[in-house]
């Protein structure tokens, strides 16, 4: 069989720990024999981070800006414990929230579903998106403890100095709390343009919702900003793939994703999105089945596992035991990084290929074989065999070839 032939390199950025030996794994097995893989090669495992100072992670990010794809392995966000493990001379920050600050982009998590594992909430069929505002409100809000009696008031003053606003937020009588929250219009508008965006790529409706009954000013602006930018750019394209912009309150929202059959983006302010992506995931089964995107505005994407670098795994696996790692995550990325850079080029063989391997991996797992994590949350009828990820890896190979 011939290689399939890529134009555009794909940004690859490898990571850390269990997932990177993954990352190869998924390489040897399932993309070198088919593909002609082009790649511009980062090194996101720590060690090169702290060699590079860091330098490394904002050059992958602008990579990603150039070419418009990547993929990215799950890398380490170091805390104390690992500046000691890895003797680093900087706690460097996480790559992700690099990436995500340089690109201006928005996370979107997604399930992948297979029969035999089913969604703790009956009525859902088919995946639900969420999409997370991770800028701002109570994530970068000024907080006070508030000693005892005394004035609280909300104080603007503009920048030229004819602006100001004066509010008193509470008289308090007592002790208390006080915070100050703020979000950016550019910042809210960036992350409708990636949602929208976004729902016209999967076609999907987006839904959308705040406390806009509550919050007259500050959600009801979000309310406010989604609209407008749906109606002036993309409303057209909405209805020529007859998908739906649906915005209702937040508490309406919940009830109403519950009762749903799925299949749909859920976009969420950043408490919201925080909160509901655990639930969501929760419900739909495992971490190890979710997959993650990175739109910009612009349309740039950088696919990822949802989950982190397996640390517990990777100790075991450094002295010599093999492990059962779930790769489906991993490997999804992959495959949504090829069949982007695929309808980007023109492609049609690298969508294809990604479509054969994401079907050739869920058949591994619907005909009983998978990796130990889903065997305890497995329905079929086939008996589960829980396998190393090698196995696992060539049992998908093996259907693939089938
Ligand atoms: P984690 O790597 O997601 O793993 C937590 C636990 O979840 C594992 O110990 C394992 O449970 C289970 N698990 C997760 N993925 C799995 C998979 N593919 N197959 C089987 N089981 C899986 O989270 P963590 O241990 O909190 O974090 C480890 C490192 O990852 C940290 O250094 C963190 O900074 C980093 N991290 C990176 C990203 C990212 O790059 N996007 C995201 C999150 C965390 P059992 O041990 O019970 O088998
Ligand atoms: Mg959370």
């Amino acid at each position: 069989m011939e290689k399939i032939q890529m134009t555009t390199p794909l940004v690859e950025m490898d990571g850390d720990e269990m997932t990177r030996v993954l990352w190869q794994q998924i390489k040897d097995e399932l993309l070198l024999p088919y593909i002609d893989l082009k790649t511009e090669y980062y090194d996101l495992g720590l060690p090169e981070r702290e060699k590079t100072r860091d330098q490394v992670t904002v050059d992958s990010a602008e990579a990603t800006k150039k070419y418009g794809v990547a993929v990215k392995c799950a890398t380490i966000t170091p805390n104390a414990q690992r500046v000691e493990e890895y003797k680093l001379s900087e706690m460097w920050k996480s790559p992700n929230g690099t990436i995500r600050a340089i690109l201006d982009g928005t996370v979107f998590r997604a399930p992948i579903m297979v029969r035999g594992i089913s969604p703790v909430v009956k009525t859902w069929k088919k995946p639900i998106t969420i999409a997370r505002h991770a800028y701002g409100d109570v994530y970068k809000s000024t907080e006070y403890r508030v000693p005892g009696p005394g004035k609280a008031e909300l104080v603007f003053t503009g920048a030229d100095g004819r602006e100001e606003f004066r509010q008193t937020v509470y008289d308090f009588e007592c002790a208390g709390v006080l915070q100050g929250q703020y979000n950016k219009d550019s910042s809210i508008a960036s992350f409708a343009r990636s949602c929208f965006q976004y729902a016209i790529d999967t076609k999907q409706d987006l839904w959308f919702a705040t406390k806009d009954t509550i919050s007259k000013k500050y959600d009801h602006t979000f309310k406010d900003i989604f609209q407008e930018i749906f109606d002036a750019e993309y409303k057209a394209a909405f209805d020529a793939l007859g998908i739906e912009y649906f915005y209702t309150l937040i508490d309406d929202a919940v009830a109403r994703v519950v009762r749903s059959e799925g299949g749909f983006i859920w976009a969420c302010k950043n408490y919201d999105g925080d909160v509901m992506s655990d639930m969501v995931s929760t419900a739909f089964g495992s971490l190890a089945m979710m997959t993650s995107v990175l739109v910009s505005p612009d349309g740039k994407y950088e696919y990822e596992a949802a989950h982190g670098t397996v640390t517990r795994h990777y100790y075991k696996y450094l002295k010599g035991e093999e492990t059962s790692t779930n790769p489906v995550a991993t490997l999804f990325a992959w495959t949504g990084a090829l069949r982007k850079r695929g309808e980007l080029d023109g492609i049609a063989e690298l969508g294809e290929f990604a479509d054969r391997l994401e079907a050739a991996t869920i058949a591994a797992i619907e005909g009983g074989v998978m990796t130990k994590d889903l065997v305890g949350l497995w329905e079929g009828e086939t008996p589960a065999r829980g396998v190393t990820s090698l196995e696992f890896l060539r049992a998908i190979r093996a259907r693939l070839e089938a």
